[in-house]
């Protein structure tokens, strides 16, 4: 894998890289090499970068749906059992268990 820029595009072997992928380090062409918030990055790059940004929202948005819904059902699971304490303290204890 060549790391200068005094080789050809990556993704074109017969142009000359004018400039280097900030994240990758390869050399690319003009028409490759895209500005991409303020960094230099080649097409592979950016796809890479929109897929973990997409990835990493649809994470963030999971845990939060994660911990809503676990945060629920200890919740529930308390006022269940807090319920159910009452009732049973109510209960004779001479009854049988059922
Ligand atoms: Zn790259
Ligand atoms: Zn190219």
């Amino acid at each position: 894998m060549p790391s200068s820029l005094a080789g050809a595009c990556g993704l074109h072997p017969r142009r000359a890289a004018v400039a280097a992928c900030n994240r990758c380090r390869r050399g690319f062409c003009r028409e490759c090499i895209v500005e991409h918030q303020g960094r230099m990055l080649c097409p592979a790059c950016i796809e890479l970068l929109a897929a973990e940004a997409t990835h990493s929202r649809v994470g963030i948005w999971l845990w939060i749906r994660v911990l809503l819904q676990s945060g629920f059902a200890i919740f529930a699971f308390y006022m269940v059992f807090y319920v159910l304490d009452r009732h049973l303290a109510r209960i004779p204890p001479q009854l049988p268990l059922p």
